[in-house]
């Protein structure tokens, strides 16, 4: 499997992806809303797009479809529940489809409510596993729920799903977000000497060299895998006195959650 990051540049912090078969250079297109960069970047790699797959409906996210879709055939993928919101959907997608990308690429489709309800994640069947993680998981953060979403499910998300996936895979976002999400996580958590020095070393990164975390990583620094924490939950406490001496995670997610909006 070969994963190209590119970065947009654009206001949004967007970061699209091409991910393709080292055998016959099929390339599928996650999130392609720079369709020019998308594009520029298989023809200098020699790959050809014939897949788009959105990671859920938000427009950019999707903004990019209609060009590609037209300088290439590629076939749209989404979440089944997606195909009324994203217009031209060919394939529509349920938690354990597998998305074949070439004759080598498998890409497992994970169902993870909770930024919208129709969003979906993809995990790559390789030795070290990657998670496509759209705006579910970001760098140090979580999406946010405004438009569309459900705090609570973004909970059942992260836990029942996120926090299981093998400590080695690699984390691929939908945005770059990670300067302001570590700046949260030392804001809740100032003793995360890990959180400290990581931003120590990204502060000023160039997006277009993004660095790319695994998940024992974001279990250090990701205030929403940190939820035992008593420094987090100490902390939360200043904001929430009702909050109760041992509180469930679920509770501490939420409240971190909220927190997260106004900050
Ligand atoms: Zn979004």
């Amino acid at each position: 499997m070969l994963v190209k990051q590119i970065w947009t540049g654009n206001a949004y912090r967007n970061f699209n992806y091409l991910i393709a078969c080292s055998e016959n250079g099929d390339a599928l297109a996650i999130d392609p809303l720079d369709h020019q960069k998308c594009l520029q970047a298989a023809k200098d790699e020699g790959w050809t797009i014939s897949l788009i797959l959105n990671t859920h409906e938000h427009h950019d996210h999707i903004g990019g479809n209609e060009e590609l879709v037209r300088q290439t055939g590629a076939k749209i993928l989404a979440h089944k529940n997606a195909a009324g919101k994203i217009p031209g959907v060919a394939r529509g997608l349920s938690a354990g489809d597998i998305v074949k990308v070439g004759r080598t690429v498998e890409l497992e489709v994970l169902d993870t409510p909770g930024h919208t309800m129709c969003h979906v994640c993809l995990k790559s069947h390789t030795d070290q596993p990657a998670l496509f993680s759209g705006d579910t998981l970001f760098n140090a953060g979580a999406g946010n729920c405004h438009h569309g979403g459900h705090p609570a499910e973004l909970y059942k998300t992260f836990s029942e799903q996120l926090a299981r996936l093998a400590p080695s895979t690699l984390v691929y976002p939908g945005h770059d977000y990670i300067e302001n999400n570590l700046r949260f996580t030392l804001d809740r958590e100032p003793d995360n000497v890990e959180a400290e020095q990581m931003l120590d070393r990204l502060a000023g990164q160039d997006p277009s060299h993004a660095y790319v975390s695994t998940l024992d990583v974001e279990m250090q620094v990701n205030t929403f895998f940190r939820l035992s924490s008593p420094t987090v939950i100490a902390k939360l406490r200043e904001k929430f006195p009702d909050l109760p001496d041992e509180p469930d995670p679920r509770t501490v997610f939420l409240k971190l959650r909220e927190l997260r909006n106004g900050w």
